[in-house]
């Protein structure tokens, strides 16, 4: 039995998924697996930080399927009901702002995508009797106070602060799916995603790895925010898809936190961008974010002992490929 009572019921082969934010940076990497498991794939995404060319290797899969759409304003458009149609066995729900300068930048529809976008797609799983995995965050742990975090941690969050607006909507996403599985019974799973990074990443959408490669190739100052001494655990974004697809086949209800127990400082992130990249760059300290939290680091050992899952990819050769990816966009850009 699951811990929330529910019967946990492993799906070895997924026949039908809905990805929603499927053109986002991990979304899209996400849809991409799924089709090579053959699944046929329903992505979503209303594109406020998503993007078609992260699709552009999927779009004319015939087992693909792109619908523009905010999962917060529900499903009941004609496109997104003709899409959507029965078997679906997988409901998969990514869609979110999830980067702070993003999160900050659209602070309700990221509530939105939270709470009302959550209770779409969990509705939409309960109709047709599919799984449903919810992407949480480890920002439900907040400024933790417990090191490294586990899933026991009830976390450090404040309720009005800037990062709140995605803090506590991810919150409420997991108290409503965890609702709808003692109320409703339905097939539920919560992942807790800490920092990814790979390619597709915006290269403003502000978040550390992007910003330091950006900055390192213009030959900018890299920009460390206050000492540089808060630390982040950096997972690959391939390793993060492997380990969500391990999840949804689980049959698990989490939560479950996925991530690279592999922890840095953002003083060494950006050394090692410079030696990534060869770059002359300076480093310039600059004021650190209201509710920055001084360090993050998963413990992993559910997803272990669950999953049998680890992350592959160090940092060095994901970073290596990271900065090769944005380096061939500023090639095709030329
Ligand atoms: N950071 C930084 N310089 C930047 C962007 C981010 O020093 O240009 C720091 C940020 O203050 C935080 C860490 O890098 O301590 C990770 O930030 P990110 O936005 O990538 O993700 P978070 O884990 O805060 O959601």
């Amino acid at each position: 039995m699951g811990s929330q009572g529910v019967r946990e019921n492993p799906r070895e082969h997924v026949t039908r998924a809905v990805v929603t934010g499927g053109a986002g940076f991990v979304g899209s990497r996400l849809c991409e697996v799924l089709l090579d498991s053959g699944a046929e794939v329903v992505c979503l995404d209303s594109l406020l930080t998503g993007r078609t060319e992260n699709l552009a290797a999927v779009r004319t899969h015939e087992r693909f399927r792109f619908e523009q759409c905010d999962i917060a304003e529900g499903l009941s458009s004609r496109g997104v009901r003709a899409a959507v149609r029965p078997g679906v066995d997988l409901v998969l729900h990514l869609a979110s702002p999830a980067s702070p300068v993003d999160y900050l930048e659209h602070p309700l529809e990221t509530l939105d995508a939270g709470s009302r976008g959550t209770r779409a797609a969990l509705d939409l799983a309960q109709d047709q009797g599919a799984r449903f995995v919810l992407a949480s965050t480890s920002e439900v742990y907040g400024d933790p106070q417990v090191h490294p975090q586990d899933e026991g941690y009830w976390g450090n969050v404040s309720s009005v602060g800037p990062r709140s607006v995605y803090d506590e909507s991810k919150r409420f996403g997991e108290a409503l799916t965890a609702g709808y599985r003692r109320a409703l019974g339905t097939d539920t799973g919560i992942v807790r995603i800490f920092n990814t990074y790979g390619p597709r990443m915006r290269e403003r959408d502000g978040r550390v790895v992007p910003t330091f490669i950006r900055q390192a190739l213009a030959g900018e100052p890299l920009t460390v925010a206050g000492d540089g001494s808060q630390t982040r655990s950096l997972c690959y974004v391939d390793d993060l898809v492997a380990a969500l697809l391990a999840f949804a086949r689980s049959g698990h209800p989490g939560s479950m936190n996925l991530g690279n127990p592999h922890e840095l400082s953002v003083r060494r992130i950006a050394d090692d961008v410079l030696a990534a990249t060869g770059s002359a760059s300076r480093i310039e300290h600059v004021e650190r974010p209201t509710d920055d939290p001084g360090m993050r680091c998963p413990d992993i050992g559910l997803a272990r002992a669950e999953l049998g899952w680890e992350p592959q990819v160090s940092w060095q050769d994901g970073l290596a490929r990271t900065v090769e990816w944005f380096r061939s966009r500023s090639r095709d850009a030329a």
